[in-house]
């Protein structure tokens, strides 16, 4: 796994344990090279899930950039980080249960509504707010494609 700060291919693993009512198993990283660390996520993968964009155009599903589109939403809302990836997990199993390997970004838009409209109102709003001004725009993927990268992510 190549370390996100400084670009060494050559981490190493610190701890390995189940997460998320073992649906994943979260690991501690230490990069040698510049004493960085960061957290991966190892999950089943039914699917290999491909996204079709307002735009026609396909890229794969990539859970990282769901997953940043949620936490922005999430922001400062008395949530458990816990309960955030059990739910972008939740998501993702509806994505993969539709029994289709092309999803239309629009679908994926919705279902994270639904699911934050049960979750928390705020966050429901908020991204609600975002997404329904892009759909109008026609830019909710540049939105999303646009996000800032964080740490932490998994393979
Ligand atoms: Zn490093």
């Amino acid at each position: 796994m190549r370390c996100p700060f400084c670009g060494n291919v050559d981490t190493q693993v610190k701890d390995s344990r189940p997460a998320e009512d073992h649906v994943a198993i979260r690991r501690r990283r230490f990069c040698p090279a510049c004493g960085g660390r960061f957290t991966t996520y190892e999950r089943v993968q039914l699917r290999d899930l491909v996204v079709v964009k307002s735009s026609g155009k396909r890229e794969d599903f990539d859970r990282a950039k769901l997953e940043r589109s949620i936490r922005i939403a999430m922001q400062k809302r008395p949530i458990e980080p816990e309960r955030i990836d059990q739910m972008i997990s939740g998501i993702v199993r509806r994505l993969e249960s539709l029994g289709e390997t092309d999803i239309p970004s629009r679908t994926i838009g919705e279902i994270v509504m639904e699911t934050l409209a049960r979750i928390d109102t705020v966050a429901y709003v908020r991204f609600a707010s975002v997404y329904k001004n892009f759909q109008a725009a026609g830019d909710f993927d540049k939105f999303v494609s646009e996000l800032r990268p964080h740490t932490g992510e998994s393979e």
